[in-house]
């Protein structure tokens, strides 16, 4: 890296300054500050030599001092006096006309500002042959140690071509350059022009990232934390169902992999990148933005073998840049309920951006089954943890007032957890997803007309859901399922329970609606109806006999996993009527003792 002083400023220590600098490092003082306090200095003194000098009056000053020094320095900032960096590079190959790539062997990168543009230019050192980017629109993305993809919106020197992006692959001789540049390029841009702001002749044109428009930060902050964690990604890891069923997808259809390039969508530890290359990838790009794609670095460098197939990009999937198209997807993107974390459209906007026409996804389909249940236990114990709020006299305060916010609070999670199929009391119906064509939008809002018919007399006290998806491998199709009686996964089964539960006899038709709608929060808000219809003779003529409806939030469930199974065995399930539940003739004591035993 060679350095060069572009414009030079009388440079003094001052320890006043270096505390009022905004940043730690700024690409004006290198550690050290122009100074201006001597100014100051000569005017606080000629007051100190006033016979009515006072303490208020110095301490006026001072702050006086501060302000103005402050100013000073940030009108000095904002005339851009940057340090021109000089970086020798392995090698540039110019994406967007490979015709026009540098070749000499020494080519130099120069950040630089001219007025008020800074620019990164790419050069032969012995020749005029060179290009530039505006670093108000640029953005790099690391694709290995010493390799970086350069984007850019709008190239200076192909002005006319405006409409396009530009990209230049960048290649480093050593760990030491490469990190020296990444530190400058940030430095440089750190008070560029950004996208999307308001300038005085209008807006700039905003490519502002697909993600961050649709999810709150906050949500999206907690949710790469989760998954930055290593004992997450274990908890997934150690789920034998779904690991072993996606090695066995990729490895029974290996001429799927073998010799193509394969994106890893939310890559995570890197496992099923890994996988990709185990099967014969040419090349994988493990794209993850949390900060496990640290930990997925170096899980793949110990495998060596493996490692020289993979490149790990740490970013999310809709803002990165890859320098080649891929003929494989692959990726885990389901959640709760197949679509909670909203991870799906991340999914399919990686298809959209990389896979080439006719490329596979891995898994290809997806479907989310539901069957009505009745389960008198988990109503009642859902019932009976409002109770508590029915207490008149709670350290001399009556708790009613919020009892039935508490009622309504409990009956707005969805439940968790690994229910016995002999719970549902109709045959399942399912709705599919099919992530070779569904778009992101349609994500937002799904839809699902329910219609089923009652195989028993019971009492039903909501929808049970499950999903699985498909590998639609081009030797072997594999389904990998969530089902209540299959191998019990880490997504178990999801429950959502009306606290209007609907009589049925058997052969009863059940109508409704389960109307999913995508929030900001990385998840859905479950709006459920289910009607009981007239049945019997002239049930055509008949209507509606009852109706119960739910509102939950999908990002709220409630785990259920330690509750013991109380589910007989043999014998027919019990009857409604043997049950009892809150407003029968239990009295408040029993019940909560009812609901104690149950959390135990
Ligand atoms: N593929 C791994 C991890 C699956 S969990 C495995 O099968 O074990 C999903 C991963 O996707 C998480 O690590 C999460 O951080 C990542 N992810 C979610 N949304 C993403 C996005 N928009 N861009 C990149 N990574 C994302």
């Amino acid at each position: 890296m060679k350095k060069r002083l572009k414009k030079c400023f009388k440079i003094t220590e001052s320890p006043l300054f270096v505390s009022l600098s905004p940043h730690k490092n700024t690409s004006f003082g290198f550690g050290r500050s122009f100074s201006c306090s001597s100014l100051f200095s000569l005017l606080v003194g000629a007051r100190e030599s006033s016979p009515q000098k006072s303490k208020t009056l110095k301490a006026l000053f001072l702050i006086l001092q501060y302000i103005s020094t402050y100013c000073i320095y940030t009108y000095i900032h904002s005339l851009c006096i940057l340090e021109t960096m000089e970086f020798t590079l392995a090698s540039v190959t110019d994406l967007t006309s490979p015709d026009s790539s540098l070749s000499s062997s020494s080519v130099v990168a120069s950040f630089s500002c001219d007025g008020e543009v800074k620019e990164l230019r790419f050069q032969e050192s012995e020749s005029a042959h060179g290009f530039s980017f505006d670093l108000s629109s640029t953005q790099l993305f690391k694709l290995g140690p010493l390799q970086f993809v350069f984007v850019s919106d709008s190239s200076i020197s192909s002005a006319k071509e405006e409409s396009f992006s530009r990209g230049v692959v960048i290649k480093f001789r050593d760990d030491k350059e490469s990190k020296e540049f990444c530190d400058s390029f940030e430095e440089w841009t750190k008070d560029a022009v950004k996208q999307g702001s308001t300038l005085p002749n209008g807006t700039v044109s905003v490519n502002k990232s697909k993600f961050d428009d649709k999810i709150e930060a906050a949500s999206a902050k907690m949710y790469f934390h989760y998954y930055g964690q290593l004992l997450h990604q274990q908890n997934m890891l150690q789920d034998y169902v779904r690991t072993g069923t996606y090695h066995a997808a990729v490895m029974e259809n290996r001429s799927d992999f073998a010799g193509r390039v394969v994106v890893d969508v939310g890559a995570g530890s890197g496992i099923l990148s890994l996988f990709a290359a185990l099967a014969g990838a040419k090349h994988v790009y493990a794209v993850e933005a949390s900060e496990m794609a640290e930990y997925a670095r170096k899980l793949i460098a110990g495998n060596p073998l493996l490692a020289e197939r993979i490149t790990v990009i740490k970013g999310k999937i809709e803002d990165i840049e890859l320098p080649e198209k891929a003929d494989v997807l692959i990726s885990e993107p389901m959640g709760t309920l197949l679509v909670n974390e909203r991870m799906l459209e991340t999914y399919v906007i990686a298809r959209d951006r990389f896979l080439s026409p006719g490329g596979k996804m891995f898994p290809t389909v997806g479907r989310i089954h539901m069957a009505p249940f009745a389960d008198e236990f988990l109503f009642v114990e859902m019932a009976n943890k409002a109770l508590f709020w029915q207490q008149q006299n709670y350290y001399g305060v009556d708790l009613t007032p919020l009892y039935v916010s508490a009622h309504q609070g409990y009956f707005s999670q969805p439940v968790v957890d690994a229910f016995d199929p002999r719970l549902l009391v109709a045959p399942s119906m399912s709705h599919v997803i099919d992530f070779t064509k569904m778009t992101e939008e349609q994500f937002y809002e799904i839809d699902i007309p329910l219609k089923f018919t009652a195989s028993l007399c019971t009492r039903v006290h909501g929808l049970a859901c499950w999903f699985d998806v498909l590998f639609d491998g081009s030797t072997v199709q594999r389904w990998f399922t969530t089902a209540p009686g299959a191998p019990t996964t880490h997504w178990y089964q999801i429950r959502c329970v009306l606290s209007q539960p609907l009589h049925v006899m058997a052969g009863q038709e059940l109508t409704g609606r389960l109307h999913l709608v995508a929030h900001s929060a990385q998840s859905y808000t479950i709006n459920l109806t289910l009607s009981a219809k007239m049945w019997g003779p002239g049930a055509n003529q008949g209507g509606i006999l009852q109706t119960s409806s739910c509102k939950l939030d999908l990002k709220e469930p409630y785990y259920r996993m330690s509750q013991p199974q109380v589910y007989p065995t043999q014998e027919p399930q019990a009857q409604p009527e043997d049950i009892h539940t809150q407003g029968d003739d239990l009295d408040e004591v029993e019940l909560l003792q009812h609901n104690v035993n149950a959390q135990l």
